[in-house]
């Protein structure tokens, strides 16, 4: 296939992140596949990214997540920077076939607003709109520019003017459910793991409460804010407070974290989060948010652990009921359902990543969606 993508990862990490960072991620899990299927990629990120790509074009030399944490116009400073960059690269060359395009409101509204002869571009949401209308607004220009959501729910819960030019929706994958039903399986011990940013969201407030009344030992591993160690954030000191996701944690989670029962064991990475996955009896998801995408969710399944949610955002199309998870609307319930997911087969849940959610079938998708928005910018 001859198609020329620039993938504008922005400007916030490298690619791959150096640790989290979700949207980076899902770039790095992409581009191989996409390569692999005969697409050039030319990335437009910060200059430490690494991953293999045809191209690369950059503004910043590294990345400029600390920006985030600055006031709001300084952030769109360093977003429209970045955009300049890009939408100079594009002026300068006709054999871009396509952008897709990751980087939040801002990316969109100037692809938008580049004009017709700019290249059609597909615009991939990442977060839950449904609180952030004012985000995006309308969208001008927009028979060139597409969306398309992390999964059906996000796209319905979407701001009309998203939805109206969306070509659908393609859900996350990780490289660990390539083969997932043929690699060795680790014993599994007693502990339940919640997996991911401690966040009021996330609800690790009601994983702790319940592990303590239903009796199951409970791992949390995500960082607290800009927190990845317990004792980084010990010795933070009472500024760290300022942070709401801190203020949750000391408040809400904290209180129930015994070191026995309940620990909190900060950001793990690589083999050690994905053995202590692959070794939890359950991964819990008490959800209070819309989850928009779930790659934890997914990557549980790739590890063969079973995942027990509330039944919001993405999670009923990810887990199937009975097969590879138990949901529920009662985050009350839980507890139990923890308890009853002995009866779910680990196999059946690497048999499901393995066919669903893995890179190639994610790459494979978006090239349908590629030549879809490109024949809808060609029709008009
Ligand atoms: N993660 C991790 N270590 C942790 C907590 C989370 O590697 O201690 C990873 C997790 O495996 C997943 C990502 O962070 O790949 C979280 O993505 P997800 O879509 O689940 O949630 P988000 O934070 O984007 O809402």
């Amino acid at each position: 296939m001859s198609l020329t993508v620039l993938m504008n990862a922005g400007p916030w990490l490298s690619v791959p992140p150096p640790g989290y960072g979700g949207i980076e991620n899902v770039i790095a899990t992409l581009v191989p596949e996409l390569r692999r299927l005969g697409v050039r990629v030319v990335l437009a990120s910060v200059g430490t990214s690494t991953l293999p790509v045809d191209e690369r074009v950059s503004v910043f030399p590294d990345g400029q997540f600390s920006a985030l944490q600055r006031p709001y116009n300084q952030v769109c400073g360093v977003a429209q920077a970045h955009l300049a960059g890009v939408a100079r690269e594009l002026h300068s060359r006709d054999d871009i076939d396509l952008v897709h395009d990751h980087v939040e409101a801002v990316g969109l509204a100037t692809l938008a607003a580049m004009g017709p002869d700019a290249p059609p571009a597909l615009h991939t949401l990442h977060w839950d709109l449904a609180k952030h209308p004012a985000l995006y607004g309308h969208l001008d220009g927009g028979d060139r520019v597409r969306v398309n959501g992390v999964s059906a729910s996000q796209l319905a819960r979407a701001p009309q003017a998203l939805r109206d030019h969306s070509v659908g929706h393609v859900h996350l994958a990780t490289p660990l459910a390539v083969d997932a039903h043929r690699r060795p399986r680790p014993p599994k011990g007693r502990h339940v793991v919640v997996l991911g940013r401690i966040n009021p969201g996330k609800g690790q407030d009601v994983a702790a409460r319940l592990a303590h009344r239903c009796r199951f030992p409970l791992v949390l591993a995500g960082p607290v804010g800009p927190y990845h160690r317990p004792e980084d954030l010990a010795a933070a000191g009472d500024e760290a407070r300022q942070n709401p996701d801190v203020r949750f944690f000391l408040d809400e989670v904290a209180p129930h974290v015994d070191g026995d029962r309940v620990r909190w064991v900060g950001t793990v990475a690589g083999q050690d989060r994905d053995d202590l996955v692959a070794s939890a009896r359950v991964t819990l998801f008490p959800l209070r948010w819309e989850e928009p995408g779930g790659t934890a969710v997914v990557e549980s399944l790739a590890l063969g652990t079973p995942v027990v949610a509330t039944a919001r955002g993405c999670l009923p199309e990810l887990i199937d009921h009975g097969r590879t998870g138990l949901l529920t609307d009662d985050e009350e319930q839980l507890g139990e359902l923890v308890l009853a997911a002995g009866g779910i087969d680990p196999a059946q849940c690497r048999r499901e990543a393995a066919t669903r959610f893995t890179p190639a079938v994610m790459a494979q998708r978006y090239v349908e969606l590629y030549e879809r928005v490109r024949q809808l910018a060609s029709a008009r």
